[in-house]
């Protein structure tokens, strides 16, 4: 795929900001927790990573914001590196069709959660990582400052102590897996460390780059270095196209085609294999609990890159 001159992408980038703002306005911002409620909704950034490890951005690319969910992705790909495919015996690989914090299916499924990106999935892979590091929280932290290639990603202590006083529902996901023996650590040491990752501050610009690994075989840019086998960021790619955008990840394969991973903080990371990493964020989410600008961003870029592959 020729993606043309540097200056033509970062032209592009700049008129699909333009764009995309048309959206701002629609959507609400997730209030499940008030360190996010706050966040400013006309916010609008979109950031690209390609093969040569180079960055355009555009917009609110450089403001740091909660990733949330994201974080999932980043959970998944160390917790796969450490224990490989035996993880799959404790999570599923599926669709949930259920919202991401439903404690329904994990009852009727002895503890055993649909797949890595619903909470339930996502506090088992944290479990693993838990057993595996001294440090887990830090070791996470490490992880996102090399792959990003900036050394002050933080933790936001406001988030992660207001994921914590609200955490009764994931706690209780968390519970039930223990039951079921689907769970190893302390329950609180577990959940300390999920909510720390989703707690992760980085900007549109960090996350296209910590990200790159999806679209270039499992290499980091920033490093250099094999961060994953290619296999597995096949594999990554895979679960985040079927399960990567809450309920909605159907529609959003439909209409835009790429393997995409949502937060609530309003971020999305997409992927075009081979090419490309995007990060776009704005923080008005929609019903299913993905952001309304961000997915037309996506849908932009994608018809784009289709009329580009088929020679316009
Ligand atoms: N920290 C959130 C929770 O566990 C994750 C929200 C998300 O899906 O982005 O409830």
């Amino acid at each position: 795929l020729d993606l043309g001159a540097s200056s033509s992408l970062q032209a592009w980038v700049e008129r699909l900001v333009e764009r995309a703002r048309r959206r701002l306005g629609q959507g609400r911002v997730a209030d499940y927790i008030p360190a996010l409620a706050d966040q400013p909704a006309d916010r609008l950034g979109i950031a690209l990573c390609t093969r040569d490890g180079r960055l355009y951005s555009a917009g609110d690319a450089e403001e740091p914001f909660s990733i949330q969910s994201l974080s999932k992705v980043l959970l998944l790909s160390l917790a796969l590196r450490s224990h490989g495919d035996a993880l799959w015996q404790r999570v599923g690989l599926n669709p949930s069709g259920m919202p991401f914090n439903s404690l329904m299916q994990l009852e009727t499924e002895h503890g055993k959660p649909r797949n890595p990106f619903i909470n339930a999935g996502a506090i088992v892979v944290t479990d693993h990582l838990v057993g595996a590091y001294a440090t887990p929280v830090k070791h996470l932290q490490d992880i996102a400052r090399r792959l990003s290639g900036n050394p002050s990603v933080l933790i936001d202590r406001e988030v992660l102590a207001s994921e914590w006083r609200h955490r009764a529902r994931n706690a209780a996901a968390a519970y039930l897996m223990q039951a079921f023996g689907n769970l190893h650590n302390e329950v609180d040491q577990v959940l300390e460390a999920y909510f720390a990752s989703c707690a992760l501050r980085m900007s549109c610009r960090d996350l296209a780059r910590a990200f790159h690994y999806l679209a270039a075989e499992g290499r980091s840019p920033t490093t250099g270095e094999a961060f994953i086998p290619p296999a597995m960021a096949q594999r990554i790619n895979a679960l985040m196209f079927t399960s990567g955008m809450y309920d909605a990840a159907g529609d959003f394969a439909y209409r835009v085609g790429l393997p995409a991973k949502s937060g609530v903080g309003g971020g999305i990371v997409a992927i075009v294999p081979g090419e490309l990493s995007i990060c776009v964020w704005s923080p008005a989410l929609d019903a299913s609990g993905n952001s309304v600008a961000g997915q037309y961003a996506l849908e932009l870029i994608a018809e784009e890159l289709g009329q580009l592959r088929r020679g316009r």
